[in-house]
Protein backbone atom coordinates (compact mmCIF):
# COMPACT_ATOMS: atom_id res chain seq x y z
CA UNK A 1 0.00 0.00 0.00
CA UNK A 2 1.00 3.57 -0.81
CA UNK A 3 3.10 6.44 1.02
CA UNK A 4 1.69 9.12 2.88
CA UNK A 5 4.61 10.87 1.04
CA UNK A 6 2.49 11.01 -1.85
CA UNK A 7 0.19 14.19 -1.86
CA UNK A 8 -3.03 11.95 -1.93
CA UNK A 9 -4.66 10.67 0.40
CA UNK A 10 -3.49 7.50 0.81
CA UNK A 11 -2.32 5.05 2.79
CA UNK A 12 1.21 3.81 2.33
CA UNK A 13 4.53 3.54 1.10
CA UNK A 14 4.69 1.55 -2.14
CA UNK A 15 5.11 -2.04 -2.06
CA UNK A 16 7.99 -3.86 -1.24
CA UNK A 17 8.71 -5.02 -5.10
CA UNK A 18 8.61 -1.35 -6.06
CA UNK A 19 9.89 0.52 -3.00
CA UNK A 20 13.08 -1.81 -3.43
CA UNK A 21 13.63 -0.19 -6.98
CA UNK A 22 12.87 3.37 -5.71
CA UNK A 23 14.05 4.12 -2.26
CA UNK A 24 18.01 2.03 -2.62
CA UNK A 25 19.67 5.57 -3.33
CA UNK A 26 18.38 7.37 -0.79
CA UNK A 27 19.44 4.67 1.97
CA UNK A 28 22.38 4.39 0.18
CA UNK A 29 23.11 7.90 -0.14
CA UNK A 30 21.51 9.68 3.12
CA UNK A 31 23.02 9.74 6.17
CA UNK A 32 20.53 9.36 9.05
CA UNK A 33 19.66 12.80 11.50
CA UNK A 34 20.82 11.93 15.00
CA UNK A 35 17.66 11.75 17.19
CA UNK A 36 17.51 12.95 20.45
CA UNK A 37 16.77 10.23 22.74
CA UNK A 38 15.16 12.46 25.51
CA UNK A 39 12.64 14.57 23.05
CA UNK A 40 12.08 11.11 21.98
CA UNK A 41 10.64 9.31 25.31
CA UNK A 42 9.07 12.57 26.10
CA UNK A 43 7.07 12.12 23.25
CA UNK A 44 6.23 8.70 23.89
CA UNK A 45 5.05 9.43 26.83
CA UNK A 46 3.22 12.51 26.15
CA UNK A 47 1.15 9.82 23.08
CA UNK A 48 -0.13 7.99 26.01
CA UNK A 49 -3.04 10.69 27.20
CA UNK A 50 -3.83 10.87 23.23
CA UNK A 51 -7.26 9.78 21.83
CA UNK A 52 -5.86 7.71 19.24
CA UNK A 53 -4.14 5.49 22.11
CA UNK A 54 -6.93 5.20 24.06
CA UNK A 55 -7.47 1.81 23.55
CA UNK A 56 -4.00 0.89 24.51
CA UNK A 57 -3.51 -0.13 28.19
CA UNK A 58 -0.75 0.50 30.37
CA UNK A 59 0.63 -3.23 29.69
CA UNK A 60 1.32 -2.63 26.29
CA UNK A 61 3.00 0.48 26.49
CA UNK A 62 5.32 -0.81 29.05
CA UNK A 63 5.90 -4.45 27.21
CA UNK A 64 6.33 -2.64 23.60
CA UNK A 65 7.33 1.04 24.11
CA UNK A 66 9.63 1.40 27.35
CA UNK A 67 13.27 1.45 26.49
CA UNK A 68 12.16 1.83 22.63
CA UNK A 69 15.38 3.64 20.94
CA UNK A 70 14.23 5.52 17.69
CA UNK A 71 15.58 4.61 14.31
CA UNK A 72 16.53 7.57 12.71
CA UNK A 73 16.99 5.64 9.62
CA UNK A 74 13.44 6.14 8.87
CA UNK A 75 13.37 9.85 8.28
CA UNK A 76 15.59 9.98 5.09
CA UNK A 77 12.42 8.13 3.18
CA UNK A 78 10.06 9.80 4.40
CA UNK A 79 11.85 13.20 2.89
CA UNK A 80 12.96 11.49 -0.34
CA UNK A 81 12.16 12.72 -3.65
CA UNK A 82 11.79 10.15 -6.44
CA UNK A 83 15.23 10.85 -8.27
CA UNK A 84 14.02 8.20 -10.77
CA UNK A 85 10.92 8.03 -12.13
CA UNK A 86 10.05 4.41 -14.39
CA UNK A 87 8.33 4.40 -17.38
CA UNK A 88 5.42 2.13 -17.50
CA UNK A 89 6.49 -0.31 -19.68
CA UNK A 90 9.60 -0.35 -17.48
CA UNK A 91 7.46 -1.19 -14.28
CA UNK A 92 5.50 -3.96 -15.78
CA UNK A 93 8.49 -5.59 -17.34
CA UNK A 94 9.60 -6.06 -13.66
CA UNK A 95 6.49 -6.57 -11.90
CA UNK A 96 5.09 -8.89 -14.77
CA UNK A 97 7.86 -10.89 -15.78
CA UNK A 98 7.28 -14.41 -16.58
CA UNK A 99 9.15 -15.57 -13.10
CA UNK A 100 5.80 -13.52 -11.82
CA UNK A 101 3.30 -15.58 -14.00
CA UNK A 102 5.04 -18.32 -13.52
CA UNK A 103 4.90 -18.18 -9.47
CA UNK A 104 1.07 -16.95 -9.92
CA UNK A 105 0.34 -20.23 -11.38
CA UNK A 106 2.01 -22.31 -8.88
CA UNK A 107 0.29 -19.98 -6.24
CA UNK A 108 -3.35 -20.40 -7.84
CA UNK A 109 -2.66 -24.11 -8.14
CA UNK A 110 -1.97 -24.79 -4.23
CA UNK A 111 -4.32 -21.89 -2.60
CA UNK A 112 -7.18 -23.14 -5.10
CA UNK A 113 -9.59 -24.29 -2.28
CA UNK A 114 -8.86 -21.45 0.13
CA UNK A 115 -9.47 -18.97 -2.91
CA UNK A 116 -12.12 -20.88 -3.85
CA UNK A 117 -14.01 -19.74 -0.52
CA UNK A 118 -13.00 -16.40 -0.85
CA UNK A 119 -14.62 -15.83 -3.71
CA UNK A 120 -17.96 -17.20 -2.37
CA UNK A 121 -18.07 -14.66 0.56
CA UNK A 122 -15.92 -11.69 -1.20
CA UNK A 123 -16.98 -11.90 -4.99
CA UNK A 124 -13.09 -11.44 -5.98
CA UNK A 125 -11.63 -13.79 -8.05
CA UNK A 126 -8.75 -15.99 -7.25
CA UNK A 127 -6.16 -15.19 -9.89
CA UNK A 128 -7.48 -10.96 -8.51
CA UNK A 129 -6.45 -11.55 -4.72
CA UNK A 130 -3.09 -13.71 -6.48
CA UNK A 131 -2.24 -10.63 -8.85
CA UNK A 132 -2.19 -8.49 -5.72
CA UNK A 133 -0.13 -10.88 -3.71
CA UNK A 134 2.15 -11.39 -6.60
CA UNK A 135 3.13 -7.72 -6.85
CA UNK A 136 2.75 -6.75 -2.89
CA UNK A 137 5.36 -8.99 -1.34
CA UNK A 138 6.36 -11.50 -4.61
CA UNK A 139 3.89 -14.42 -3.10
CA UNK A 140 4.95 -13.72 0.65
CA UNK A 141 8.88 -13.81 0.05
CA UNK A 142 9.52 -10.11 0.62
CA UNK A 143 7.10 -9.16 3.71
CA UNK A 144 10.15 -6.41 4.57
CA UNK A 145 12.20 -6.44 8.04
CA UNK A 146 11.53 -3.20 9.59
CA UNK A 147 10.13 -3.82 13.28
CA UNK A 148 6.84 -1.72 13.04
CA UNK A 149 7.04 -0.41 16.31
CA UNK A 150 10.46 1.45 15.92
CA UNK A 151 10.05 2.95 12.47
CA UNK A 152 6.20 3.63 13.23
CA UNK A 153 7.11 5.39 16.87
CA UNK A 154 10.14 7.37 15.38
CA UNK A 155 8.08 8.68 12.17
CA UNK A 156 5.07 9.85 15.32
CA UNK A 157 7.90 11.66 16.89
CA UNK A 158 10.08 13.26 14.21
CA UNK A 159 9.44 14.13 10.10
CA UNK A 160 6.62 15.47 8.69
CA UNK A 161 3.88 13.48 8.89
CA UNK A 162 3.31 12.68 12.66
CA UNK A 163 -0.02 13.24 12.96
CA UNK A 164 -0.53 10.49 10.30
CA UNK A 165 1.78 7.81 11.91
CA UNK A 166 0.55 8.38 15.55
CA UNK A 167 -2.68 6.57 13.95
CA UNK A 168 -0.45 3.68 12.47
CA UNK A 169 1.35 3.37 15.17
CA UNK A 170 -1.45 3.46 17.70
CA UNK A 171 -3.16 1.09 15.12
CA UNK A 172 -0.32 -1.46 15.40
CA UNK A 173 0.03 -1.07 19.20
CA UNK A 174 -3.60 -2.53 19.06
CA UNK A 175 -2.91 -5.58 16.64
CA UNK A 176 -0.08 -6.64 19.05
CA UNK A 177 -2.14 -6.44 21.85
CA UNK A 178 -5.36 -8.45 20.80
CA UNK A 179 -2.36 -11.01 20.07
CA UNK A 180 -3.35 -11.03 16.41
CA UNK A 181 0.76 -11.28 15.28
CA UNK A 182 3.57 -12.08 17.52
CA UNK A 183 5.77 -8.82 18.38
CA UNK A 184 8.94 -10.11 16.61
CA UNK A 185 6.67 -11.10 13.36
CA UNK A 186 5.05 -7.58 13.44
CA UNK A 187 7.83 -6.22 10.73
CA UNK A 188 7.34 -4.57 7.44
CA UNK A 189 8.21 -1.75 5.44
CA UNK A 190 10.30 1.72 6.61
CA UNK A 191 6.33 3.77 6.78
CA UNK A 192 4.63 0.33 8.65
CA UNK A 193 3.18 -1.14 5.75
CA UNK A 194 3.51 -5.29 6.40
CA UNK A 195 1.62 -8.92 6.04
CA UNK A 196 1.87 -10.57 2.92
CA UNK A 197 0.01 -7.92 0.89
CA UNK A 198 1.04 -5.20 2.68
CA UNK A 199 -1.52 -3.77 4.90
CA UNK A 200 -1.20 -0.21 6.93
CA UNK A 201 -2.34 -0.77 10.54
CA UNK A 202 -5.31 0.95 10.10
CA UNK A 203 -5.86 -0.55 7.01
CA UNK A 204 -5.76 -3.73 9.03
CA UNK A 205 -8.63 -3.10 10.85
CA UNK A 206 -10.44 -2.33 8.66
CA UNK A 207 -9.89 -5.27 6.53
CA UNK A 208 -8.06 -7.94 7.95
CA UNK A 209 -10.10 -11.08 8.68
CA UNK A 210 -9.62 -14.46 10.31
CA UNK A 211 -10.39 -17.14 7.49
CA UNK A 212 -8.65 -19.77 8.74
CA UNK A 213 -10.59 -20.12 12.38
CA UNK A 214 -7.89 -20.00 15.07
CA UNK A 215 -9.29 -16.41 16.48
CA UNK A 216 -6.30 -14.51 14.90
CA UNK A 217 -6.19 -12.22 11.79
CA UNK A 218 -2.75 -13.32 10.92
CA UNK A 219 -2.04 -11.59 7.59
CA UNK A 220 2.07 -12.38 8.35
CA UNK A 221 1.96 -16.52 8.74
CA UNK A 222 -1.91 -16.96 7.86
CA UNK A 223 -2.28 -17.25 4.15
CA UNK A 224 -5.77 -17.99 4.29
CA UNK A 225 -5.75 -14.85 6.47
CA UNK A 226 -3.84 -12.19 4.66
CA UNK A 227 -5.91 -13.43 1.44
CA UNK A 228 -9.45 -12.93 2.86
CA UNK A 229 -8.01 -9.88 3.96
CA UNK A 230 -7.09 -8.58 0.77
CA UNK A 231 -10.74 -9.70 -1.34
CA UNK A 232 -12.12 -7.95 1.73
CA UNK A 233 -10.03 -4.78 1.60
CA UNK A 234 -11.44 -4.94 -2.31
CA UNK A 235 -14.74 -5.64 -1.31
CA UNK A 236 -14.79 -2.50 1.03
CA UNK A 237 -13.33 -0.58 -1.56
CA UNK A 238 -16.39 -1.51 -3.87
CA UNK A 239 -15.63 -4.99 -5.76
CA UNK A 240 -18.06 -5.74 -8.01
CA UNK A 241 -18.48 -9.64 -8.09
CA UNK A 242 -18.23 -10.79 -11.63
CA UNK A 243 -17.33 -7.57 -13.24
CA UNK A 244 -13.87 -7.48 -15.10
CA UNK A 245 -11.15 -5.01 -14.13
CA UNK A 246 -11.28 -4.24 -17.77
CA UNK A 247 -9.14 -4.90 -20.84
CA UNK A 248 -7.17 -3.64 -23.55
CA UNK A 249 -9.22 -1.86 -26.46
CA UNK A 250 -8.17 -1.01 -30.36
CA UNK A 251 -9.00 3.19 -31.02
CA UNK A 252 -10.22 3.90 -34.05
CA UNK A 253 -7.79 6.10 -36.20
CA UNK A 254 -7.53 9.58 -34.91
CA UNK A 255 -9.15 9.07 -31.77
CA UNK A 256 -8.63 11.83 -29.68
CA UNK A 257 -7.59 10.69 -26.05
CA UNK A 258 -7.70 14.15 -24.92
CA UNK A 259 -11.34 12.60 -22.50
CA UNK A 260 -9.05 9.99 -21.51
CA UNK A 261 -9.47 9.29 -18.00
CA UNK A 262 -9.74 6.31 -15.66
CA UNK A 263 -12.81 8.42 -13.29
CA UNK A 264 -14.22 9.77 -17.04
CA UNK A 265 -16.40 6.50 -17.25
CA UNK A 266 -19.02 6.19 -19.85
CA UNK A 267 -21.75 3.43 -20.66
CA UNK A 268 -19.93 0.79 -22.46
CA UNK A 269 -22.24 1.98 -25.63
CA UNK A 270 -21.21 5.07 -25.49
CA UNK A 271 -17.47 3.60 -26.43
CA UNK A 272 -19.20 1.52 -29.05
CA UNK A 273 -20.29 3.84 -30.95
CA UNK A 274 -17.21 6.06 -30.61
CA UNK A 275 -15.76 3.41 -32.67
CA UNK A 276 -13.76 1.07 -29.94
CA UNK A 277 -13.24 -2.48 -30.01
CA UNK A 278 -11.48 -4.76 -28.42
CA UNK A 279 -8.09 -5.18 -28.50
CA UNK A 280 -8.79 -8.19 -31.25
CA UNK A 281 -11.23 -6.29 -33.31
CA UNK A 282 -14.18 -7.96 -31.58
CA UNK A 283 -17.24 -6.02 -30.56
CA UNK A 284 -17.00 -4.60 -26.68
CA UNK A 285 -18.29 -6.84 -24.46
CA UNK A 286 -21.44 -6.26 -22.04
CA UNK A 287 -19.62 -7.65 -19.00
CA UNK A 288 -18.62 -4.01 -17.92
CA UNK A 289 -21.40 -1.62 -17.72
CA UNK A 290 -19.91 1.83 -17.88
CA UNK A 291 -15.90 2.36 -17.98
CA UNK A 292 -13.08 5.12 -18.54
CA UNK A 293 -10.64 4.90 -21.15
CA UNK A 294 -6.89 4.38 -19.30
CA UNK A 295 -3.85 5.51 -21.97
CA UNK A 296 -0.75 4.80 -19.74
CA UNK A 297 1.98 6.03 -21.82
CA UNK A 298 -0.12 8.66 -22.31
CA UNK A 299 0.95 9.74 -26.12
CA UNK A 300 -1.46 10.05 -28.88
CA UNK A 301 -1.64 6.74 -30.89
CA UNK A 302 0.57 5.43 -28.71
CA UNK A 303 1.28 1.94 -26.63
CA UNK A 304 -1.95 -0.12 -25.37
CA UNK A 305 -5.22 1.35 -24.26
CA UNK A 306 -7.57 0.39 -21.68
CA UNK A 307 -11.58 0.28 -20.93
CA UNK A 308 -10.93 0.28 -16.99
CA UNK A 309 -14.38 0.12 -14.51
CA UNK A 310 -15.07 0.05 -11.28
CA UNK A 311 -13.15 -2.79 -9.87
CA UNK A 312 -9.94 -0.73 -11.43
CA UNK A 313 -10.53 1.53 -9.34
CA UNK A 314 -10.49 -0.82 -5.85
CA UNK A 315 -7.34 -1.81 -7.44
CA UNK A 316 -6.17 1.59 -7.61
CA UNK A 317 -7.42 2.37 -4.13
CA UNK A 318 -4.91 -0.44 -3.23
CA UNK A 319 -1.99 1.41 -3.94
CA UNK A 320 -2.86 5.18 -5.38
CA UNK A 321 -1.21 3.98 -8.82
CA UNK A 322 -2.71 3.73 -12.16
CA UNK A 323 0.50 1.83 -13.11
CA UNK A 324 0.07 -0.17 -10.04
CA UNK A 325 -3.57 -0.94 -10.46
CA UNK A 326 -2.67 -2.37 -14.08
CA UNK A 327 0.38 -4.42 -13.07
CA UNK A 328 -2.08 -6.42 -10.96
CA UNK A 329 -4.48 -6.16 -13.29
CA UNK A 330 -2.35 -7.60 -16.14
CA UNK A 331 -0.73 -10.29 -13.40
CA UNK A 332 -4.23 -11.24 -12.95
CA UNK A 333 -4.76 -11.78 -16.13
CA UNK A 334 -1.59 -13.37 -17.08
CA UNK A 335 -2.08 -15.92 -14.77
CA UNK A 336 -5.98 -16.91 -15.26
CA UNK A 337 -4.92 -17.46 -18.77
CA UNK A 338 -5.04 -21.27 -20.29
CA UNK A 339 -3.20 -19.87 -23.30
CA UNK A 340 0.29 -18.71 -22.16
CA UNK A 341 -0.18 -14.87 -23.57
CA UNK A 342 2.23 -12.61 -21.93
CA UNK A 343 1.80 -9.29 -23.75
CA UNK A 344 -0.48 -6.49 -24.18
CA UNK A 345 -1.48 -6.45 -28.14
CA UNK A 346 -0.08 -3.01 -28.83
CA UNK A 347 3.28 -2.65 -28.39
CA UNK A 348 4.54 0.55 -25.67
CA UNK A 349 6.40 3.31 -27.59
CA UNK A 350 9.96 2.56 -27.05
CA UNK A 351 12.05 0.53 -28.99
CA UNK A 352 14.30 -0.32 -25.89
CA UNK A 353 12.13 -2.08 -23.74
CA UNK A 354 12.47 -2.07 -19.76
CA UNK A 355 14.48 -5.89 -18.40
CA UNK A 356 12.30 -8.66 -16.48
CA UNK A 357 13.68 -9.67 -13.22
CA UNK A 358 16.25 -12.28 -14.68
CA UNK A 359 17.07 -10.27 -17.54
CA UNK A 360 18.32 -7.86 -14.39
CA UNK A 361 20.32 -10.33 -12.81
CA UNK A 362 22.22 -10.90 -16.66
CA UNK A 363 22.91 -7.41 -16.68
CA UNK A 364 24.12 -7.29 -13.26
CA UNK A 365 26.30 -10.30 -13.54
CA UNK A 366 27.47 -8.70 -16.75
CA UNK A 367 28.18 -5.76 -14.90
CA UNK A 368 29.84 -7.58 -12.14
CA UNK A 369 32.13 -9.33 -14.71
CA UNK A 370 32.95 -5.80 -16.06
CA UNK A 371 34.25 -5.06 -12.84
CA UNK A 372 31.36 -2.87 -11.47
CA UNK A 373 31.25 -2.82 -7.49
CA UNK A 374 27.74 -3.54 -7.46
CA UNK A 375 27.16 -6.28 -5.04
CA UNK A 376 25.11 -9.21 -5.23
CA UNK A 377 23.67 -9.91 -8.68
CA UNK A 378 19.85 -10.00 -6.83
CA UNK A 379 17.42 -8.66 -9.85
CA UNK A 380 17.24 -5.11 -7.76
CA UNK A 381 18.29 -2.18 -9.33
CA UNK A 382 19.48 0.30 -6.82
CA UNK A 383 22.17 2.96 -6.99
CA UNK A 384 25.41 0.98 -7.45
CA UNK A 385 24.15 -0.92 -10.22
CA UNK A 386 22.89 2.35 -11.86
CA UNK A 387 25.96 3.91 -11.27
CA UNK A 388 27.48 0.99 -13.29
CA UNK A 389 24.87 1.32 -15.73
CA UNK A 390 25.58 5.03 -16.33
CA UNK A 391 29.74 4.29 -16.39
CA UNK A 392 28.92 1.77 -18.76
CA UNK A 393 26.39 3.80 -21.00
CA UNK A 394 28.79 6.23 -21.12
CA UNK A 395 31.77 4.14 -22.68
CA UNK A 396 29.26 3.04 -25.27
CA UNK A 397 28.53 5.82 -26.57
CA UNK A 398 24.85 5.74 -25.30
CA UNK A 399 22.45 8.39 -23.07
CA UNK A 400 23.99 7.84 -19.63
CA UNK A 401 20.80 7.99 -17.88
CA UNK A 402 21.01 4.79 -15.63
CA UNK A 403 18.12 2.94 -16.88
CA UNK A 404 18.15 -0.56 -17.07
CA UNK A 405 16.95 -1.71 -20.89
CA UNK A 406 17.17 -4.31 -23.87
CA UNK A 407 19.39 -2.27 -25.49
CA UNK A 408 22.05 -1.91 -23.03
CA UNK A 409 21.74 -5.67 -22.41
CA UNK A 410 22.43 -6.37 -25.89
CA UNK A 411 25.50 -3.68 -26.05
CA UNK A 412 27.10 -5.94 -23.11
CA UNK A 413 26.12 -9.12 -23.88
CA UNK A 414 27.96 -8.71 -27.38
CA1 LIG B 1 -6.42 -16.71 11.71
Amino acid sequence: MNPPIFPRHHLRPLACALAVLAVSTAQAQEAPPVLGTAEFSACLAGLKDAPAFRPITAATFARHIDGLAPDPSVLPLLDRQPEFTLPVWDYLAVLVDDERVADGRAALARWREVLGRIEQHSGVAPWVVVGVWGVESNFGQNLGGRPLVASLATLSCFGRRQAYFRGEFAAALRILQEGHIAPEKLTGSWAGAFGQTQFMPSTFFRSAVDFDGDGRRDIVDSVPDALASTARFLQNAGWRRGEPWGFEVRLPAGFDTSGAGRKNKQPIDAWRRAGLTRADGSPLPDSLPSAGLLVPARTRDGGPAFLVGRNFDTLYSYNASENYALAIAHLSDLVAATDGGVAFAAPWPTDDPGLSRAQNRELQTLLLARGHDIGAADGLIGARTREAIKAEQQRLGMKADGRAGQKLLAALRG
